[in-house]
């Protein structure tokens, strides 16, 4: 069966669809500024479950995996179009009120504005569509396409913890209930945080050759970066950043982090001279940048082997 990513890459051959390929479309709109606009469909039981989340957590992760995207072109999300479709049981109830309370909790810590959408109902199952649309300045849109040969390769946070939640909660852990560890896992999951304000910080000293959020998993993630970008990658699997409350044994903990999905921190490439000491408790170096077009490798107590492309996927 052909995955999501083959049928958007034949849309794109198909129609001739030049501003579809990276987190965000990029587009003019003044002498100074350019537009970048993101849409993300999050549909109830494929993307999450009701019994898991809260209304309020499910409003906040809408909007904060579209913020993701933005902060991955490092703009400044600025306007949100959001969309529900709903199923009759829910619209009796104070649901839909409860996950725009979450929703716009999120949006002013970014001072995001809500200027439209549309609400349906839905037959069974609940559907949200989320539009942000952000501005930055011209011509620095940070792209998936700009990788070199030679650049070091960088993430920021820590991997691992949003796929280890979502473990938790499909082994019938209860958020209500857990405290410490396991809950701030099941958080990264639930309510993960986009990296807007440090996204903005790179694109301001104009450190990343190109970037993209981790919302596949980081093997799927960099794979986007180096087909985008015709190069290759090594990386360093013993400098990942594995996040500090993961529970398993340490080889799990590391598939966890390479394949695991949803952690929405930003990866990215620079070289490395531009970012010495910098930013140095928020961002790790995990590898380097190589000219073998579409080969991933990683390197593990001097051994290297291929990393294939399978993150999480969602269908
Ligand atoms: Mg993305």
């Amino acid at each position: 069966m052909r995955s999501e990513f083959e049928f958007i890459l034949n849309l794109k051959k198909k129609y001739g669809l030049n501003h579809v390929g990276d987190d965000c479309a990029v587009l003019p709109k003044d002498g100074k500024t350019d537009l970048v606009i993101t849409a993300d469909m999050l549909v109830e039981d494929i993307d999450f479950r009701l019994d898991w989340t809260t209304p309020d957590l499910l409003g906040h992760k809408a909007l904060a995996v579209s913020l993701s995207d933005i902060a991955a072109m490092g703009g400044t999300p600025k306007w949100a179009m959001l969309s529900i479709g709903v199923p009759e049981k829910l619209w009796k109830t104070r649901f839909v009120d409860r996950f725009y309370d979450g929703w716009f909790k999120l949006a002013r810590l970014y001072n995001v504005e809500l200027i439209g959408g549309d609400v349906s109902r839905s037959p069974d199952k609940l559907v949200i569509d989320s539009i942000v649309a952000g501005e930055l300045r011209k011509g620095t849109a940070i792209r998936r396409s700009g990788a070199n040969p030679g650049d070091s390769i960088f993430v920021t946070g820590s991997l691992g913890g949003a796929a280890r939640g979502l473990q938790l909660l499909e082994s019938g852990y209860q958020r209500a209930r857990l405290r410490g560890g396991k809950r701030s896992l099941m958080d990264r999951q639930l309510t993960p945080t986009p990296r807007v304000e440090l996204g903005k910080l790179l694109n301001s000293r104009t450190i990343p050759t190109s970037m993209i959020d981790i919302s596949d998993g980081l093997a799927a993630d960099l794979h986007h970066i180096c087909d985008a970008s015709g190069v290759g990658a090594t990386i360093d699997l013993d400098s990942l950043p594995i996040d500090k409350h993961l529970d398993l044994d340490p080889n799990e903990n590391v598939r966890l982090a390479l394949s695991g999905g949803e952690d929405f921190e930003l990866l990215f490439t620079a070289k490395e001279k531009y970012f010495r000491g910098r930013f140095s408790d928020e961002v790790t170096r995990i590898g380097e940048v190589t000219k073998h077009a579409g080969v991933v490798e990683v390197i593990s107590n001097g051994a290297r082997r291929i990393l294939p492309r399978a993150g999480y996927r969602h269908f």
